[in-house]
């Protein structure tokens, strides 16, 4: 689904990611650890071609994103992604910030749209809050939103970037239980996150990265639980 390797991407002068290879095969799981500023982040973004990478090979769903003739939009229409920042339209209800996307980019009507977002909503546990404005949630909410209305556009990969940071440590459990079961049911993912338990129980593979590279990608239970490099032991010493 995921196949990069030699990725490397710099902002000026700064190499933020030093040669990454990374394959991430259907169903898989991936959770991506590691410091601030290690480039998780920009590994997940040049995945969707947000930074575009100064090197290296980058294939999403069988396209190859570096391709200047690329259809980036394309490729985009079929990858979920997810923020620290909810990103929910404020001046829309709940459904309409459901239905958007899946009328305007996969030209669903109103009413089959309506039908997926609720069903979607069903999935989050939201059912009952479709007509509410995102104001109107707590931030748990917010983020399963936001999970919902990726998923109505029948997302072949789904990327998360730390989507739990942000919220007060009671909302955290809900918003984890949703990847949990989206992960269950098969679903391709990749996730950063700060949330070791949620890696070492859900992923099927922890990537450490650490400086722009990865230093260690292995089982989750592996190198959580017996990391075999010493930068990922003295990570985790911090963390745990
Ligand atoms: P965090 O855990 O804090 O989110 P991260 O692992 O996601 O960190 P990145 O956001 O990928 O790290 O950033 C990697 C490095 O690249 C950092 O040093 C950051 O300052 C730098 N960087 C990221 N985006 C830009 C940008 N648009 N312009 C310049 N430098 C950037
Ligand atoms: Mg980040």
């Amino acid at each position: 689904v995921v196949r990069i390797a030699g990725l490397r991407k710099a902002f000026g002068e700064r190499e933020v990611l030093t040669g990454i290879d990374l394959e991430v095969r259907a169903g898989e799981v991936v959770c991506v650890i590691g410091p601030s500023g290690s480039g998780k982040s920009t590994l997940l973004r040049c995945a969707n071609l947000l930074e575009e990478p100064t090197g290296g090979e980058v294939e999403v769903l069988g396209v190859d994103v570096t391709d200047p003739d690329v259809d980036i939009d394309r490729v985009r229409t079929h990858v979920g992604m997810v923020f620290q920042q909810f990103n929910l339209f404020a001046h829309k209800t709940v459904l309409e910030n459901c239905t958007m996307a899946q009328r305007q980019v996969l030209k669903r009507s109103r009413a089959e749209a309506e039908r997926i977002a609720r069903a979607n909503l069903e999935r989050v546990g939201l059912a009952d809050r479709a007509d509410a404005h995102p104001a109107q949630l707590s931030g748990g909410q917010q983020q399963r939103v936001a999970i919902a209305r990726a998923l109505s556009m029948d997302p072949q990969l789904m990327l998360f970037d730390e989507p739990t940071s942000a919220l007060d440590p009671e909302l955290v459990g809900d918003v984890l239980g949703v990847m949990r079961d989206l992960a269950d049911g098969g679903m391709t993912m990749i996730v950063v996150t700060h949330e070791m338990a949620f890696a070492r129980d859900v992923g099927d593979r922890v990537v450490f990265m650490d400086g722009g590279v990865i230093v260690e990608d292995g089982p989750a239970d592996q190198v959580i639980g017996a990391p075999r490099e010493a930068r990922t032991r003295t990570f985790l010493q911090r963390v745990l």
